[in-house]
């Protein structure tokens, strides 16, 4: 007879335990393009009236920065228009019209997904379910959305030797990675059979 005094059902048990992510060598895979696409995009330094008037149109005081997107506290800027976006990058670069205060959890989920589609976004935690002042929030990134910015034609720079050997080095890099990670499957095979109690995944 199942024991009426436990709290939780198993699958309730089970909904609620989630496995600690970078299990993979090839999980960084997105991260080492980002970052390769990252380290050759310009960046512009804004002054502070550059800073002051991006954060009147969003609407938001730099004494106590909320996040563009959610409106919690932001310790941190995020670009609006991601620089990479499905593993190439977008043009865009890193200048303050391209720039909004955000919060960490934002920046982390957003990553190369339009901003729109990530703020309209119905799932829980995105910034649609803080609705104190979302209707605002919405208004002041469109309105931010529609600025200047710079954007650089990477297409015209594919036959730069400086420029596709860069890319030849992330092919290389990338390559690495997934031979390593045949290794990896087979060393944890090997490691795991020297663990007393074990449970195969
Ligand atoms: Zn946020």
């Amino acid at each position: 007879m199942r024991n009426k005094r436990s709290q939780d059902s198993a699958s309730a048990v089970l909904a609620a335990f989630k496995m600690p992510r970078g299990r993979k060598v090839t999980q960084r895979i997105s991260s080492v393009t980002a970052a390769f696409v990252q380290a050759i995009v310009p960046v512009i330094n804004p002054t502070a009236t550059q800073i002051s008037g991006a954060l009147r149109v969003l609407g938001i005081k730099a004494s106590k920065l909320t996040c563009a997107y959610c409106g919690r506290t932001a310790d941190q800027w995020d670009h609006l228009y991601a620089l990479v976006m499905n593993k190439k990058p977008t043009g865009y670069i890193t200048e303050i019209n391209n720039l909004v205060p955000s919060c960490g959890a934002c920046n982390q989920r957003k990553r190369g997904t339009n901003w729109k589609d990530f703020v309209n976004h119905p799932g829980k935690n995105f910034p649609k379910t803080f609705r104190d002042g979302f209707r605002k929030r919405l208004a002041a990134l469109e309105k931010y959305a529609r600025l200047r910015r710079q954007k650089i034609d990477f297409e015209k720079w594919e036959g730069d030797p400086a420029y596709s050997d860069y890319w030849k080095r992330h092919r290389a890099v990338i390559k690495a990675l997934r031979a390593a990670q045949t290794t990896a499957t087979h060393l944890r095979t090997k490691l795991l059979d020297t663990v007393p109690s074990k449970r195969r995944q």
